[in-house]
């Protein structure tokens, strides 16, 4: 397929979650896993010719170098499989042994090798060109062979094309390609040639893909194509949808897909739409940035930034208490996997312990160190397939807490993406929100990750450990949902600098010096005015980015404050903003 390059254009994927399989059946289902496998059979038979032709290229180079190259990878890796295995019997990081030395030796030596083949590599190609073309027009024709049996085995093309393309891209990506086993998941997709508006697509009559407007319920069906009958009429997937996010109807559906996990739908719908104009309006937003703890009723909230815009209002963006409830349950049943973990890990590890394995059974040297139950359930998993003498008592024990670990962590994963797509529903609105609204944002220019949390005003206590839900709903996502919404819409973008906007007061321009760990609300030493730290911080950046943004500014002038007792804020040269509080809004 041309990738598409015109400057006007621009791609965008609009995805769709569905209910599960349990509360609204799918329909096409016994299709779907016809050619999902048939998907996955395309994909490992490829893997195959590619191993084949790695192996097989490997052994036309092969030379003196090649081999010695060889050597000394399996040198380096029984070197570094007898450190772990000391380590493990130990069960303690043991000095450094002799097995040290010789890594380094093997590396350095290696290194070496790896430089020179790499600067003789087209001699060494060109000596053996012709060997080489053979393989390659080879390997092509096995491919297009198994092509065609995929076509001919029913697997429909938009499927066909994409699991083509991914394989050719994870080719050029280097690295080792993996066999797939069919577990019932997976994607298929359909391709529309041409593209085609969406308005024929959303509640229309498309042969390819049709989604539906709910009205009554949450969820409304998507059809999309996964195949044909013999009177050329569409086979269809269709899923129970929640179109909650419209695709613009001018704009062009190329591909549809439809991801099947876990019993779960996913529509993603790829779309191309006229990149948008740069925005040269006055109206403009400031966004400071943060997160603080809030007191909501008898609950905490979290306050993700506090905002303050040209026609002079302002507001919080916040976390509902209701949402960071459902993260302590999270977090509660998180630690319910982790000490499961810990009960039953020591039992296995010590049975394992010194133990002779056959070979492809699951590398259990440092176990006793695992500290992911996922990879504890996988090497059961396995263990299943691999069964050892007198593992009776030791397995049936394991099965049971992997059981029991995959139901805790499946609630704890959903609840988990649950809470999630909720919080950033609700930053996502807000953000398209304010693409809508202004014509510029104004950001402090830092790295988020940098940033330590804002401690809650009301009480001596900090939260903290709240890293994982930071790192779920935390101010970058917000800050990313913010941007995106910004570039997708033409918004003017500035990144200011942050370091003077929460010192600085902005009804008189002194700079104080506080504790800004203590309450939210602050009162100026020098005015005297009573302000919320993080919007007295919104409203400077507002004024920073003002005076930073080049657009002239024409009409919709933004007022002074009315500034009562010191008067020497007035001086201050730079637009002023209309203080909300201070008009009464
Ligand atoms: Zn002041």
């Amino acid at each position: 397929m041309k990738r598409q390059t015109n400057d006007d254009i621009t791609s965008r994927v609009y995805s769709y979650g569905c209910v599960p399989e349990r509360v609204a059946p799918i329909r096409g289902a016994k299709e779907q896993q016809n050619q999902l496998r048939l998907a996955n059979r395309l994909w490992n038979t490829l893997v195959a010719i590619e191993r084949a032709r790695v192996a097989r290229y490997r052994d036309i180079m092969r030379d003196d170098v090649q081999e010695r190259i060889e050597q000394l990878r399996e040198t380096m890796a029984a070197a570094r499989d007898s450190i772990k295995a000391r380590r493990a019997a130990e069960r303690k990081r043991g000095a450094p042994g002799p097995e040290m030395q010789v890594v380094a030796e093997a590396r350095a030596e290696l290194g070496r090798l790896i430089d020179y083949q790499r600067e003789h590599a087209k001699e060494r190609h060109d000596a053996k060109r012709e060997r080489l073309d053979e393989l390659n027009s080879k390997t092509k024709h096995r491919v297009k062979r198994v092509r065609q049996a995929a076509a001919r085995m029913g697997l429909f093309w938009g499927t066909y094309n994409e699991v083509i393309q991914r394989f050719d891209a994870a080719r050029k990506h280097g690295g080792e390609i993996h066999f797939r086993r069919y577990d019932g998941n997976g994607t298929l997709t359909a391709q529309i040639i041409g593209g085609t508006l969406a308005a024929r697509c959303v509640d229309g009559d498309h042969t390819f893909f049709q989604i539906e407007t709910p009205s009554e319920s949450k969820y409304a069906p998507a059809r999309m194509r996964i195949g044909s009958t013999e009177d050329r009429d569409p086979v269809w997937l269709e899923v129970p949808a929640v179109y909650h996010r419209p695709i613009p109807a001018h704009a062009s559906i190329r591909s549809v897909s439809i991801t099947r996990r876990d019993g779960r739908h996913q529509v993603n719908v790829t779309v191309n739409v006229p990149k948008p104009e740069q925005r040269t309006g006055t109206r403009a937003i400031a966004v400071d940035i943060g997160w603080r703890l809030m007191p909501e009723g008898d609950q905490k909230a979290v306050r993700v930034a506090y905002w303050a815009d040209t026609e002079g209002r302002h507001g919080e963006v916040r976390v509902r208490a209701y949402d960071i409830a459902q993260f302590e349950r999270i977090r509660s049943l998180r630690s319910i996997c982790d000490l499961t973990r810990d009960e039953a890990l020591p039992a296995i590890a010590e049975w394992f312990g010194g133990r002779e394995l056959p070979p492809g059974f699951p590398d259990v040297a440092t176990i006793a160190q695992w500290r992911s139950g996922d990879r504890l359930a996988a090497m059961i998993r396995e263990w299943a397939d691999h069964r050892l003498a007198d593992d009776d008592e030791i397995f049936s024990f394991a099965a049971a807490w992997r059981k029991q670990y995959l139901h805790v962590s499946r609630r704890w994963r959903n609840s988990s993406e649950n809470m999630r797509a909720r919080v950033r529903e609700q930053y996502r609105i807000f953000a398209v929100h304010a693409a809508r609204e202004y014509d510029a944002v104004y950001i402090e220019d830092f790295d988020l990750r940098e940033v330590a949390e804002r401690p809650e005003p009301e009480s001596e206590e900090v939260a903290t450990g709240s890293s994982g839900y930071r790192q779920i709903v935390g101010p970058s996502v917000f800050r990313g949902a913010l941007l995106n919404a910004a570039k997708r819409e033409g918004l003017r973008v500035l990144k200011l600098p942050a370091e003077y906007t929460t010192r600085t007061c902005h009804v008189c321009g002194h700079s104080g010096a506080w504790d800004q760990a203590g309450s939210v609300m602050h009162r100026c030493e020098k005015c005297e005015t009573t302000w919320d730290q993080d919007r007295n911080a919104a409203v400077n950046l507002l004024r920073l980015g003002l005076a930073s943004d080049g657009t002239t500014r024409t009409g919709n002038q933004p007022v002074r404050p009315p500034i009562s007792g010191d008067s020497k804020g007035r001086s201050k040269s730079g637009p002023e903003v209309v203080d909300a509080a201070a008009v009464g809004a």
